[in-house]
């Protein structure tokens, strides 16, 4: 008999999961509580011909083998892009990252920046117990506060000491002190930014890459898991209705799974309740000019200014927008556990429309076409200190009952689309193995 595997979530790990089961001959259900397939990577299309992923989304994957299924899921109609990312703070424009090209920007700051790296240097670096002190001792103090420590605020909505580091990997450059000074003393410096060069769909935006795929699975929308009974092995959706599985494969975020287990023991709960993750109210505007900014992306370090990050979806593909059009994505973000979201989606549209005519990106006389805003619940998970025990509480809880987890909700990590695929078939090949 072949076994009946449940998918919980049509997103990138739901789709990593289901191609997996498919190439050994298996035909899993895949259930989504919303009305469209693509999670986190789904693509909206406005009125008037305007394009906008869920958040920026853009394929950056190093993995041979990740490039070829998406290149041949959209046979081939892709553009790859060298990617051109910014900084802006205090009306300076920076190339990425601030560290490397500080050239242009006060001259009292680059020297108190240069002090306290080459103190930094040389100071006895000690264990690292959080974020702030891994940045300060990379950067130095001026750099840290100036910069990381300001964007931690404003992204990951805490302080840089109430993270951990596990999550840092590649995404912050450490360098050396002789490119710091060069980047002080030239503006012409080399891209260290470990993102280079990605590619995206030509047509249809990020969700193209899923779109054949899902269009021919066995994905049923509007189901969304309300309740999990594990040693029944049924599902109950939020419509009463029920389904049976042999094996379960959830791509759901981690907390609200362990509450809907049937059963679920006190001490799995009270670690749910521990998770933090940030939200994220991402702004689409649709420019009636097509110049607006030439960059793919953009880091903003102000605090008054509102938004995170600033993308352009007119550069991923000109298909994104209409003729003679540009198009802007504003981030930005909160969280239950440090900041609460408390404005309407609209006053948080009008704070960053003012916020972009204040930097000198939009113009007083731009006509905005096209305005829409989307509240994202689940977007970064937050490093606090409470995370790392709190996720392997809840692993080894849902290991016990033999459901496995993937994706960035169901590791609960800091997983890129690749990753999250990547993750969905490692839990398929988790399921392949079970007995
Ligand atoms: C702002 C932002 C920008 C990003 N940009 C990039 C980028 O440029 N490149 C990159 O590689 N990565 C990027 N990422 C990361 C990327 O979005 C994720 O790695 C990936 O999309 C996660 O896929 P997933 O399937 O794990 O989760 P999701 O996409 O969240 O999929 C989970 C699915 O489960 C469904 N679901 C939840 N609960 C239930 C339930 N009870 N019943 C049924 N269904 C349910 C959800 O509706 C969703 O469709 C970005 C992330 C953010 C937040």
């Amino acid at each position: 008999m072949t076994p009946r595997v449940g998918i919980i979530g049509a997103g990138m790990a739901g789709y990593g999961a289901a191609h997996r089961l498919v190439e050994a001959g298996l035909q899993p259900v895949i259930y989504e509580r919303r009305d469209h397939y693509g999670g986190h990577t789904a693509t909206y299309h406005l009125e008037a011909g305007f394009t906008f992923d869920e958040g920026p989304h853009i394929s950056f994957t190093s993995d041979p083998r990740i490039q070829r299924i998406l290149a041949d899921a959209v046979d081939g109609d892709y553009e790859t892009l060298h990617a051109k990312v910014n900084n802006y703070w205090r009306g300076h424009w920076i190339k990425h990252p601030v560290q490397v090209n500080l050239h242009g920007l006060p001259t009292e700051l680059v020297v108190r920046v240069l002090r306290d790296f080459i103190a930094a240097q040389h100071a006895d670096e000690g264990p690292i117990g959080n974020y702030e002190e891994w940045l300060r001792a990379s950067f130095g103090d001026t750099l840290a506060e100036t910069f990381p420590m300001e964007y931690t605020r404003k992204n990951h909505t805490t302080e840089a000491r109430n993270l951990s580091t596990d999550w840092i990997g590649p995404r912050l450059y450490r360098p050396q002190l002789e490119e710091v000074l060069a980047g002080a003393l030239s503006a012409e410096t080399s891209d260290v930014h470990y993102i280079t060069e990605f590619r995206y769909p030509r047509h249809g935006g990020f969700v193209s890459y899923l779109r054949r795929f899902m269009e021919s699975a066995d994905v049923r929308l509007r189901h969304r898991v309300a309740a999990v009974d594990p040693r029944e092995r049924v599902l109950t959706f939020a419509d009463g209705t029920q389904s049976g599985y042999d094996r379960l494969i959830s791509s759901m975020p981690l907390p609200e799974l362990a509450r809907i287990i049937d059963g679920a023991p006190p001490d799995v709960i009270e670690a749910a309740g521990l998770l933090a993750a940030s939200e994220v109210v991402v702004v689409n505007l649709g420019i009636d000019r097509p110049d607006v900014i030439d960059a793919h992306w953009t880091y903003f370090y102000d605090p008054d200014i509102l938004f995170a990050r600033l993308s352009t979806p007119f550069l991923q593909s000109s298909h994104n927008v209409p003729d003679g059009t540009s198009s802007l994505q504003a981030e930005v973000y909160y969280s239950a556990k440090y900041r609460p979201l408390t404005m309407s989606l609209d006053e948080v549209s009008d704070r960053v429309v003012a916020d972009l005519v204040r930097c000198g990106i939009l113009r007083e006389e731009d006509r905005i076409l096209v305005r829409h805003a989307v509240h994202v619940r689940y977007a970064n998970v937050i490093f606090d200190h409470d995370r790392a025990d709190a996720v392997a509480l809840i692993h080894a809880y849902l290991d016990e009952l033999g459901i496995a987890y993937c994706g960035r909700y169901g590791e609960w990590g800091y997983l890129w689309t690749d990753e999250s695929f990547i993750s969905g078939e490692r839990a398929a090949d988790a399921v392949l193995a079970m007995p």
